[in-house]
């Protein structure tokens, strides 16, 4: 579904992602591991060309279910861009409009790919809502991001990426900034929708514990490079680099 082979991303003359390859097949997920800087969201970013500022260029090859990122035309972009692969950002405040209500927020995700209004726009937006864990919609179509918990605003982000039923939804450390029982629950809904709509994941995190209880497969990063991959049993039971082995002898 994902490929992504050789990636290199310079910021300037400062090389952040280097020579970094792996793949996400249909329906697994994929952890993507290591620590703060060592390149996890420019290569996740790279995944659907959504790096921001001048001078980043990245290099390598990424196929997305078979399409050429890197080269792809606007038109093709935008089609896999929410398409194919949906993306829940790091910070949901920078992502989230603070002026927008919830129903536009999620609406303008929808009408991105597909011409809908009215009624049926609106029924599709609380559809998402529901799936991603508002059970009361409607109320909510009306707030605005600051009036919600960061546990539901992450929702939010979540009903938005899912709007044109992507196969692969990228999250980047989509629990982080939250308290651990509202980890665990955006998790298991990550994991429901995983399982109900056929989804795969390339889930960005540093937690290890959450790579063993929810990922297949794990890459580490280190440095921007990708200095290890592997079944999660199989890394976890025997870790080949050192950089893996500290991660996993310093895990709470
Ligand atoms: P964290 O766990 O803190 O989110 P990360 O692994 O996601 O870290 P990245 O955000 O991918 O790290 O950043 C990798 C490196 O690239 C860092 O040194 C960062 O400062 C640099 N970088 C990221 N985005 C930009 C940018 N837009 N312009 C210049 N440098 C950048
Ligand atoms: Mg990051």
């Amino acid at each position: 579904l994902l490929t992504v082979e050789n990636l290199s991303v310079a910021f300037g003359a400062k090389r952040v992602v280097e020579g970094v390859s792996f793949a996400v097949e249909r329906g697994e997920t994929v952890a993507l591991v290591g620590e703060s800087g060592s390149g996890k969201s420019v290569t996740a970013l790279s995944c659907l060309r959504l790096l921001p500022g001048a001078g980043a260029n990245p290099a390598g090859r990424i196929l997305l279910d078979g399409t050429e990122v890197l080269s792809a035309p606007e038109a093709e972009l935008r089609r896999l861009r929410g398409g194919v692969a949906g993306m829940v950002f790091q910070e949901p405040m920078t992502s989230l409009n603070p002026l927008h209500t919830v129903e536009r927020q999620v609406g303008e995700a929808i009408t991105l790919h597909r011409p809908m209004a009215g009624a049926a726009l609106r029924a599709r937006v609380i559809e998402l809502l529901r799936r991603a864990g508002f059970p009361n919609a409607e109320e909510r179509l009306a707030a605005y991001p600051h009036q919600l918990s960061g546990g539901q605003r992450q929702r939010v982000m979540i009903a938005a990426a899912l709007a044109n039923d992507p196969k692969l939804l990228i999250a980047d450390e989509p629990t982080t900034a939250l308290d651990v029982t509202i980890q665990a629950q955006i998790l298991e809904l990550l994991e429901t929708l995983k399982r109900d709509l056929g989804m795969a994941l390339l889930l960005i995190t540093h937690d290890l514990n959450i790579v063993k209880k929810h990922a297949d497969r794990i890459v580490v990063m280190k440095d921007g490079h990708a200095v290890e991959q592997g079944r999660v049993a199989d890394i976890f039971a025997a870790p080949a680099h050192p950089y893996t082995r500290m991660l996993i002898a310093t895990e709470p």
